[in-house]
């Protein structure tokens, strides 16, 4: 019997529905996604069953009407359905961040409002926190928000590369209450921005919310990616995340928070292309043939598949531990950044390699490599860089052996 693991083991819960997961994700997403992908369109009926199988509430606690379960369990939930193609875990990408902050920081009321509806995916969520001018530098975000005589505020300015901005309802959207505060971190407030989903111009109670077309992008196609204006939007002082007494100007620490578990989410998803990747390329290794055998018999192919295979297995680790740390209610935050670093570094490798094996065929639209070699790149950027990681990790590092 094989030693038992307890980093990757699963418990009967996980194991049944990592197995649901993964039957649907071969029979339902794997064989459409080149067609939505080709087509950038968008995949309503597939969003559809997701809601059936309850994904949208895979985090959310069984009291709201979601399933309750771990980020450990929702991580390898993600790995699977990013092994089919990793839009579709995008589309609920947004929406376990926004669940996440109104689970850890709403208001009793914001939970009763928002969490049932968005546990059967009747409403979705996005998160906004970059601009046209910042990515990175979070702290330097220009949108404001200013209380008016009636209490409401006011939301201006814009903001950019927003995922499931369209047909999202409520946008958690990260903006300046205090322009002049300083440190700068200390005036920034998270309004649960709600909106019509799919309306590009808001009107009535929503007006002065726009959202322009996409964005086009090379590769994660399908969920939308935009930009949102806010022109005068108000935005009641009760939709500030937690309330207002609670949650004014405390919107760059509850986002911070809900970056370290965005990350193991997006390194389940590294690790997911990465597998993917990884079936391609031993499949295709073993049916091609050159210089009179397959091209697996060739070493310097095999090699290929070993670091390949290496890389999955140790990004997977790295994301499970991350994972079952902050289940824990351990620290988390340099293993986070470790393996969102790890994993969505392995993504990219596994699929060039992949690529590389596939030979001329990889450049081909006919072979499904050639969209992961387009969606894999999203993940070293989405959710913090690979370099924002790095600073992440070394000053996490010497917070910890502080001398
Ligand atoms: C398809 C897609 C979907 C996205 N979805 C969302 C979303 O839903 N919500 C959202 O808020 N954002 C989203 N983003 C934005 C994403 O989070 C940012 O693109 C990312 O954080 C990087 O910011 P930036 O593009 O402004 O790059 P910049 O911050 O301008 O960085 C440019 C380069 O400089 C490097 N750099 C920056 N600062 C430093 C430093 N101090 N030291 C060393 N190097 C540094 C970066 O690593 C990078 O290589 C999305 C992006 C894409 C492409």
């Amino acid at each position: 019997m094989a030693a038992a693991s307890p980093l990757i083991d699963k418990t009967d819960e996980q194991k049944a529905i990592t197995d649901m997961v993964r039957q649907f994700t071969d029979e339902q997403i794997l064989p459409n996604a080149e067609h939505f992908d080709h087509e950038d369109e968008f995949p309503q009926d597939i969003v559809e069953q997701m809601k059936e199988l309850g994904l949208f509430g895979v985090t959310i606690p069984e009291e709201y009407g979601g399933m309750g379960l771990d980020l450990t369990s929702y991580t390898m939930i993600v790995e699977e359905l990013s092994r089919g193609w990793i839009s579709i875990s995008g589309i609920i990408n947004t929406h376990f961040i926004g669940s996440y902050l109104l689970m850890k920081f709403g208001s009793e009321d914001q939970k009763q409002k928002y969490l049932p509806r968005m546990a059967t995916g009747e409403i979705r969520a996005a998160f906004s926190l970059s601009e046209p001018e910042l990515g990175s530098d979070v702290q330097a975000i220009k949108t404001t928000a200013r209380k008016t005589g009636d209490g409401d505020y006011e939301i201006n300015g814009q903001k950019m590369w927003v995922t499931n901005g369209l047909r999202s309802g409520v946008v958690f959207t990260l903006v300046k209450t205090d322009p002049e505060a300083e440190p700068r971190h200390q005036g920034m407030t998270c309004f649960i921005a709600e909106k019509e989903p799919g309306a590009a111009e808001n009107t009535g109670e929503y007006a002065g919310f726009t959202v322009p077309p996409p964005l086009k992008k090379m590769g994660y196609k399908g969920v939308e990616s935009t930009e949102l204006v806010f022109d005068g939007y108000r935005c009641p002082a009760d939709n500030i995340l937690g309330g207002e007494q609670e949650g004014l100007d405390k919107g760059f620490s509850q986002m911070m928070d809900a970056l370290e578990v965005g990350r193991v989410n997006v390194a389940a998803r590294g690790v997911g292309i990465a597998q993917r990747a990884l079936e391609l390329a031993l499949r295709y290794s073993q049916e091609r043939k050159a210089f009179g055998k397959p091209i697996s018999q060739h070493q310097a192919i095999q090699f290929k598949l070993a670091d390949m295979a290496t890389q999955v297995e140790a990004a997977r680790l790295l994301t499970l531990r991350a994972a079952r740390l902050k289940d824990a209610g351990e620290r988390s935050d340099l293993e986070a950044g470790m393996a969102k670093l790890f994993a969505s570094e392995a993504g990219r490798m596994c699929v060039e390699e992949s690529f590389r094996i596939h030979g001329g065929y990889g450049y081909s639209k006919e072979y499904e490599i050639e969209r992961l070699y387009r969606d894999a790149p999203l993940l070293l950027i989405g959710e913090g860089t690979s370099e924002i990681q790095r600073m992440v990790i070394g000053k996490k590092l010497l917070q910890r052996h502080k001398i």
